[in-house]
């Protein structure tokens, strides 16, 4: 059965296009300018996902997501400006299950959607969002740091750091291997493949660019040489 989509946004044109998109693949959508009045539509049906714009007249999208998610468990997608860190934070803080930044791609948003409607099937789950032992299903944490396998994301305090796919790989296996030394080959055959032939110091490289998008960008001691051995990420910071 086709998936129910309330699309809340206030920019006409915008709104227009999503709907447009959304339509030809297969949803049906109910459109909301107001924050006030989408509120109230998202209390009385049952939609299978909510696209929500936070800056809306009425009510501020950030403040609909509360209000609703306090009654009802439904998978929140929020549409964000370019620079409003804070409204992401607070968002996802408050339980939106992803956000996708303005301007998008419209590829993005329709993979995104279908990652949050399968995630949501698969996971019935509390009131606010996934129940905690799935919430944690491919999550590794280091301290303020959260790796989220499942959809490919990094964050350090709420602050997303983009990683390339080899740097993800990288810290993932670190982190999944927290307090114990790896080699620049394990590393190497986890990031590169084990046919990989060529110099184990591209690992170096990865870790460099590791350091400077974790360690230096948030004054943190997380990635440490063992000299003549390779690389750790202790769990106790010293
Ligand atoms: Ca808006």
């Amino acid at each position: 059965m086709a998936a129910t989509i309330l699309l809340v946004e206030d920019e006409e044109k915008l709104a227009r296009f999503v709907e447009l998109e959304l339509v030809h693949e297969g949803y049906t959508v109910e459109k909301s300018g107001n924050g006030r009045q989408a509120l109230d539509m998202a209390l009385q049906n049952n939609y299978d996902l909510i696209l929500l714009d936070i800056m809306l007249p009425g009510l501020n999208g950030l403040e609909v997501l509360r209000r609703l998610l306090r009654e009802k468990e439904v998978p929140v997608i929020l549409l964000t400006a370019r620079d409003a860190v804070m409204d992401k934070v607070s968002g996802l803080d408050a339980g939106a299950v992803d956000y996708i930044t303005k301007p998008f791609a419209i590829e993005e948003l329709l993979a995104r959607i279908r990652v949050a409607l399968k995630l949501h099937a698969g996971h019935p789950a509390g009131k606010n969002g996934y129940s905690s032992s799935e919430d944690e299903e491919g999550v590794c944490r280091w301290h303020d740091l959260v790796l989220d396998d499942r959809r490919h994301r990094v964050l350090y305090a709420g602050h997303e750091i983009t990683l390339t796919n080899r740097e993800f790989l990288m810290l993932k296996t670190l982190l999944e291997n927290q307090d114990i030394v790896l080699s620049r080959e394990t590393l190497l055959n986890k990031v590169c493949g084990y046919d990989y032939v060529g110099e184990t110091n591209v690992v170096d490289v990865y870790i460099r660019y590791l350091r400077s998008k974790i360690d230096d960008a948030f004054g943190v001691k997380m990635i440490r040489t063992v000299r003549g051995v390779g690389y750790v990420i202790k769990s106790e910071t010293e």
